[in-house]
């Protein structure tokens, strides 16, 4: 991964040719880095790290960063750890839910290249290949300050405008959705709309629809409402119809 030598000199956005525009997206840039949701996803063992990374000892909050609960309020997706391919899914349902822009931490080595799990047959052994990782912060398992520095790290990246994975997701969607597909089988999907989404922030390239694509639209079923039941009484009740 590139390192920033100056996180304070942002590449220039051509196309912003207003001296005021980009002192602008400076401001957003850093106001961003500086208050960040985290949604952690503890898949794995490194996940007992994140406990002391976030209370009084070391205090992520001083950074600006906050535990969230659900992922549509969240910025920050954490992996902490391997990633079995049913654990797979979700994740890559819960970063879908997100709102753009959104960034991805793998910590620990077995999100990197599997770690001890490199030849097991039920982890995902590269979680780039599946979602676009800003930034993995290695070890078995990586400390706390390891886990502060990496998140310093991404701060950085972010007011430096090199946090773009969510664009690179958006860019090249069927190089991703393949992967997913190759994994989890021919009839994948999602309830996002991430075509879509793509062309709302004008990042849709020709990498974004494909074969891939094509076979998802194939495949692809209405979504289930879901159904609620509840006890009254001695008799199971659904939407209104009574079973005796
Ligand atoms: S790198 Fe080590 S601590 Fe982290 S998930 Fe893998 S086995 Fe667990």
């Amino acid at each position: 991964m590139k390192e920033i030598d100056n996180p304070i000199e942002a590449p220039v956005d051509q196309s912003r040719t207003n001296p005021l525009a980009r002192v602008f997206d400076e401001l957003v840039r850093f106001c961003r880095s500086r208050s960040m949701f985290m949604l952690h996803y503890c898949t794995g063992c490194g996940a007992i790290e994140l406990p002391p990374a976030m209370t009084s000892r070391f205090d992520m909050e001083r950074l600006g960063i906050q535990p969230m609960v659900t992922p549509r309020q969240a910025d920050i997706l954490l992996i902490t750890g391997y990633v079995s391919i049913k654990t797979l899914k979700r994740v890559i349902l819960t970063y879908e839910q997100m709102g753009s822009p959104k960034y991805v931490i793998g910590i620990c080595s077995c999100t990197v290249n599997g770690g001890m799990y490199w030849q097991s047959y039920a982890t995902a052994k590269q979680l780039d290949q599946y979602l676009p990782v800003d930034l993995y912060i290695a070890g078995c398992m990586p400390r706390p300050e390891a886990v502060l520095e990496g998140m310093r790290k991404l701060m950085d990246r972010i007011r430096s405008g090199e946090a773009d994975g969510w664009k690179d997701y958006y860019r090249r969607y069927d190089w991703y959705l393949g992967n997913q597909q190759h994994l989890f089988g021919d009839d994948w999907q999602t309830p996002a709309d991430v075509i879509g989404e793509a062309s709302h922030y004008d990042l849709a390239e020709p990498g974004t629809e494909g074969e891939h694509t094509r076979l998802l639209q194939q495949c692809q079923k209405p979504l289930e409402p879901q159904q609620t039941f509840f006890q009254i009484g001695g008799s199971l009740e659904k939407k209104g119809e009574s079973h005796e």
